[in-house]
């Protein structure tokens, strides 16, 4: 199956989920995870009629999206792997949104960073929610301050939490992944209302349907649009 074939069955997957629980199917955006993944995988992407895309390293990214972006400017592309301070500069040029952010001395260095510019940067914070690798803030307090450190710079722009499941066959230890994220954002929606909580960046290959049915807007899709990753 080529790329756009996969990622139209999995637009009518989405549909078909979002119709069974009750949800409009015109709120959930899927991303491609195009980490491993070359400039013709890509392109194929795009021709399919996908627009949004996400990276995990910076230097991969900017050696596959410098050019890709100049021939496709209407690209959006989103930071999803872990984020080292000295890589923030490149990251706030290349990319629209920083979903990883998972560290109150990261959002300093990005709000820093994006001080003088016009154009603001999207960020998400990233809430541990049992993964292995336990990046992400602990928990909402921690999300809490997170916030009004965001909210102190001017061009940052709130959007969202992101998260990612444990890497399990039990599907009720991934649902409680995705409702803790659920849980955090209405917790910060009480906190600080006015601000733009809409965007639920959760559910991969294994497990978008439990995110979907649990509220996800946002779908981080690798391995079920492109295929496996190449090492
Ligand atoms: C690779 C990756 C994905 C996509 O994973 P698949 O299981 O291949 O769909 C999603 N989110 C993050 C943060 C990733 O690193």
């Amino acid at each position: 199956m080529g790329i756009a074939e996969a990622l139209q069955r999995l637009n009518e997957r989405i549909h078909e989920v979002c119709l069974r629980v009750g949800r409009d199917p015109g709120e959930v955006r899927l991303m491609g995870a195009s980490k491993f993944h070359e400039r013709d995988a890509l392109e194929e992407a795009w021709k399919g009629g996908l627009r949004l895309f996400g990276e995990n390293r910076v230097q991969e990214a900017e050696r596959k999206f410098s050019g890709f972006k100049r021939d496709h400017p209407q690209v959006e592309l989103h930071m999803i792997g872990s984020l080292q301070r000295n890589k923030a500069r490149a990251a706030a040029a290349l990319f629209d949104c920083i979903q990883s952010v998972d560290r109150d001395e990261l959002i300093t260095e990005l709000g820093t960073l994006t001080l003088e510019r016009e154009r603001p940067l999207m960020v998400l914070l990233e809430l541990h929610t049992g993964e292995a690798s336990k990046a992400g803030y602990p928990d909402v307090e921690h999300l809490f301050r997170a916030t009004e450190r965001v909210l102190s710079f001017p061009n940052l722009k709130i959007q969202g939490l992101m998260t990612m499941a444990p890497f399990t066959e039990d599907k009720e230890i991934i649902r409680g992944s995705f409702r803790a994220l659920v849980s955090a954002r209405n917790q910060l929606q009480s906190r600080f209302p006015g601000r733009d909580w809409s965007c639920l960046s959760m559910g991969m290959s294994n497990d978008f349907e439990i995110a979907l049915e649990e509220g996800a807007t946002l779908l981080r899709i690798g391995t079920a649009l492109f295929g496996e990753r190449r090492p």
